[in-house]
């Protein structure tokens, strides 16, 4: 709790009456088109996810940077179109989470589009698999700006973490995350605040407590207990916990397996922000992990077109009319 005070009292401090107004006219249009059935969009978007990479260091099983499966092109955001990007988005976004796939800290120039948009006033975040949380490395995040840092570690030991995150060094996180705070508490500092991040499943649901009494010793300033999404959820997975609890999916009877969650003709993300991959295609959400459904592309034509083109209409339109005709938003819980 004391976390999530910090972390809001930091980014009301970004916000500005022209963002407030804007996320109004968002959440009103929002409801008036669930009222109507018809999409209208009367803000701009207040979040951005931007993907600084598709690279990473890792062999995650259920991502395709990990699995390098990626049916799009792969590569590095450069600098000139992230901040073409932040330039003509900075009036509305209020939240601006610097990662998509990949390992963020793999492109060079991270930390200096970190400090871009916190120079224009957009409050930052990103999510690290935290096997570059060097001294050097630490000291440059704790001055760029950057408010929030989630650091994914799901194991406590690392027969288990390398389950999951395989090709991973639990030794390493563990060390990067020491470092940090220690660092942080030397430079006086209370950001960025530290998340750490633990996919709930089969395999390390037993090292919950183990993980809670870690994290309460390292002083890791929130820790975030997460269900994990499973492509191919219908005929079970191991991933899936015993404990339903921290799981999307419940039997279905047969053997089979469906979301818990009832699927509804609304999503507010829609309204809400978009999701920029490192070569500017500008997709619905970060479940359309392989770029299915581009609205647009950054590098030819402004944000403020892409977010209210016929492309964007039709697909919020669908949402409204049947979500279930859109293949990415059968597996979401949003
Ligand atoms: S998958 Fe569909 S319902 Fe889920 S957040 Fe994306 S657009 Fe919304």
């Amino acid at each position: 709790m004391k976390n999530q005070w910090i972390t809001a009292k930091a980014f009301i401090s970004y916000l500005t009456l022209q963002k407030v107004w804007n996320y109004l006219l968002l959440q009103l249009s929002f409801q008036l088109s669930r009222w109507f059935q018809k999409p209208l969009i009367w803000g701009k978007a207040t979040t951005l996810s931007i993907e600084p990479t598709t690279s990473c260091n890792l062999r995650c099983p259920e991502c395709p940077s990990g699995l390098r499966s990626f049916t799009r092109p792969t590569g590095m955001l450069q600098e000139q179109l992230f901040e073409k990007v932040i330039l003509q988005t900075k009036s509305h976004l209020s939240w601006l989470h610097l990662y998509f796939q990949g390992e963020p800290f793999l492109n060079p120039r991270f930390l200096e589009m970190v400090r871009f948009a916190d120079q224009n006033k957009i409050f930052t975040s990103t999510s690290t698999n935290a096997h570059y949380l060097d001294e050097k490395k630490v000291k440059a995040i704790i001055t760029s700006g950057l408010k929030q840092l989630i650091v994914s570690m799901d194991g406590i030991t690392q027969e288990i973490y390398e389950q999951y995150r395989i090709g991973g060094n639990l030794e390493k996180v563990q060390e990067g995350i020491k470092i940090f705070i220690s660092e942080r508490e030397k430079s006086k500092s209370q950001f960025p605040r530290v998340v750490l991040q633990f996919l709930v499943t089969g395999q390390n649901e037993q090292q919950i407590p183990a993980l809670k009494q870690w994290a309460k010793e390292m002083k890791v300033d929130e820790l975030q207990l997460k269900t994990t999404q499973i492509y191919d959820f219908e005929n079970g997975s191991d991933l899936i916990p015993s404990d339903l609890g921290y799981s999307r999916y419940a039997p279905a009877g047969n053997g089979k397996w469906k979301l818990k969650k009832k699927l509804e003709n609304k999503c507010w993300r829609m309204w809400q922000g978009a999701v920029v991959t490192w070569d500017g295609k500008v997709v619905p959400c970060c479940f359309d992990k392989n770029a299915e459904h581009v609205m647009g592309e950054l590098s030819t034509q402004p944000f403020r077109d892409i977010w209210k083109s016929n492309s964007y209409q039709l697909f919020r339109n669908q949402l409204l009319l049947d979500r279930s005709q859109i293949e990415i938003c059968k597996n979401c819980t949003e």
